[in-house]
C-alpha cells in the first residue's frame, strides 16, 4: 500500500465542496457593484444571531477586532483588569492590551483546557472589569459558574467564541451564554470566510448598536461622527461566502463529532468521562480530551497530550500524518509579553509542551480516520 499523506487540514477542500455556490455568490455580489454595509451583511448577521439564538449580531472584520470593539464599547481601558485564560490564543490577550486594559491570566482546567472558574474569585481585584472565557478547541466554557462569579461581582462577560461556532452548552450555543461573544470567521475555523471575517453576537441592542458604530468611523449617520470610531467592518463578499456555509456548520461539525468519537474509542473511552490514559507498548502515552458537564463541544481541533510529544508527532509525520501545535509558546512567554516574563503558569506551560492536534476538518475519509487510529494505537 502507497504511504497515504493526510494534511492536517486542506482548507481549499471547503471551496471545491461548494463551488457552485460559493462561485455564484461571488458573481451575484461583484456584479451588483455593492462591496460595504450591503445586503449581503445584513442578510448574514440575520441568519447567524438566528442560528446562535441572540436578539442581535453584528458583523466585524475579524475575531480580535469583535472583542476588542465590544471592550471598547463596555468603556473598559487603561486602568481596568480583564480575566483570561492564561493558555488561549494571544489574540484574547491582545484584545485586551488594545483596549489599554489589563490581561489578568487565570489557569486553565487541566482536564478541559478551559479557565478554571474555581480559580476566578481569587484573580477579581477592584479594578476588575470583564472576564473572557474562551471556549478553546470548541469546548465549551464551564460558563454557570462563570456568569454566577460575574454576576456577583458586577462583570461583564465576553465569551471568545472564536472556536466555537455550533458548540452548545446546557442545550444552548455558545455565543449567546454571556453578556456579548466575539466570533472569528478566519478561513481555519468552523465556519470560515475566504479572508478575514468576525462578528459580535448579544441580546443587548444598545451594546450592538455602539459595536455597529464604532465599527464605522463611530457613525449611525453617514458623515455623522458620534465616536472616534475605527474601520472594523465586514465586506459583502465575505458575508455572501459566509451565508453559502452557515447552512452546512452543523453537518460539518456532525462530522467533527464522528472523528472525535473515533478517536476517544481508541481507549474506549466515552466523550462525557474524565481524562483516559492510555498505555502503549513502548512508552509513549497519551491523555484525551474531554468535554465539562453540560458541554457539547464542535471539535474545532482534537488535542491529545503527551509527554514525548515532538517523539509522537515524528512518528505520525512518519507515517504520513500531519499533525499542528495549538499552541507551542503561551501568551506570557511571547515576546510581546515581556512584561509577564517573570511570571509562572504552570498549567498553561504543561499544555504547551505536550499538546497535539491531530487532523480534525470534515473532509476526512473513513480510510483516513482508520489509518489514523490505527498508526496511534501501535505508537
Ligand atoms: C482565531 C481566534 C481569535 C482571533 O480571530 P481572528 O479572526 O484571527 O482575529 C481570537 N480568539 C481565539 C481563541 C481564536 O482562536
Amino acid at each position: 500500500m502507497l504511504k497515504p499523506n493526510i494534511p492536517f487540514y486542506d482548507i481549499g477542500q471547503s471551496y471545491r465542496e461548494l463551488k457552485p455556490e460559493i462561485d455564484q455568490a461571488i458573481s451575484k455580489v461583484l456584479s451588483k457593484g455593492w462591496y460595504i454595509l450591503g445586503e449581503e451583511v445584513m442578510a448574514f448577521e440575520q441568519e447567524f444571531a438566528s442560528y446562535v439564538g441572540t436578539r442581535n449580531c453584528v458583523g466585524v472584520s475579524n475575531g480580535l477586532d469583535a472583542l476588542f470593539l465590544t471592550l471598547k464599547a463596555w468603556g473598559i481601558g487603561a486602568g481596568d483588569e480583564v480575566i483570561v485564560p492564561s493558555n488561549t490564543y494571544i489574540a484574547t490577550w491582545l484584545a485586551v492590551s488594545y483596549s489599554g486594559a489589563i490581561p489578568v491570566p487565570v489557569e486553565p482546567d487541566i482536564n478541559t483546557f478551559n479557565l478554571d472558574p474555581l480559580l476566578l474569585e481569587a484573580s477579581i481585584t477592584p479594578r476588575t472589569k470583564a472576564i473572557i472565557p474562551v471556549h478553546l478547541y470548541g469546548m465549551p466554557a464551564d460558563m454557570s459558574i462563570i456568569m454566577e462569579t460575574a454576576a456577583k461581582h458586577k462583570l461583564k462577560v465576553l465569551e471568545d467564541a472564536a472556536q466555537a461556532h455550533g458548540a452548545e452548552y446546557n442545550g444552548r450555543k455558545c455565543g449567546c451564554l454571556g453578556d456579548a461573544a466575539a466570533f472569528s470567521f478566519y478561513p481555519g475555523k468552523n465556519l470560515g470566510a475566504f479572508g478575514d471575517g468576525g462578528a459580535v453576537t448579544t441580546d443587548d441592542d444598545d451594546l450592538a448598536a455602539k459595536i455597529r458604530s464604532l465599527a464605522n468611523y463611530g457613525s449611525r449617520q453617514k458623515y455623522y461622527n458620534e465616536f472616534k470610531g475605527y474601520n472594523c467592518r465586514l465586506d459583502e463578499l465575505q458575508a455572501a461566502i459566509l451565508r453559502v456555509k452557515l447552512p452546512h456548520l452543523d453537518e460539518h461539525n456532525l462530522s467533527r463529532h464522528n472523528i472525535a468519537t473515533a478517536y476517544l474509542g481508541l481507549s474506549n473511552a466515552q466523550i462525557s468521562m474524565p481524562y483516559q490514559q492510555l498505555s502503549h507498548k513502548d512508552e509513549l502515552h497519551y491523555t484525551m480530551p474531554v468535554s465539562g458537564a453540560m458541554a457539547k463541544p464542535c471539535w474545532h481541533q482534537f488535542i491529545i497530550r503527551n509527554d514525548k510529544r515532538d517523539k509522537l508527532q515524528a512518528i505520525l509525520k512518519q507515517a504520513g500524518i500531519n499533525t499542528m501545535i495549538h499552541y507551542p509558546i503561551p501568551p506570557h512567554q511571547q515576546q510581546a509579553y515581556q512584561e509577564f516574563s517573570h511570571h509562572s503558569y504552570p498549567i498553561a506551560e504543561s499544555i504547551a509542551q505536550t499538546c497535539l492536534s491531530l487532523p480534525m476538518n470534515p473532509y476526512l475519509s473513513a480510510d483516513e480516520i482508520a489509518y489514523i487510529s490505527r498508526v496511534l494505537e501501535q505508537s
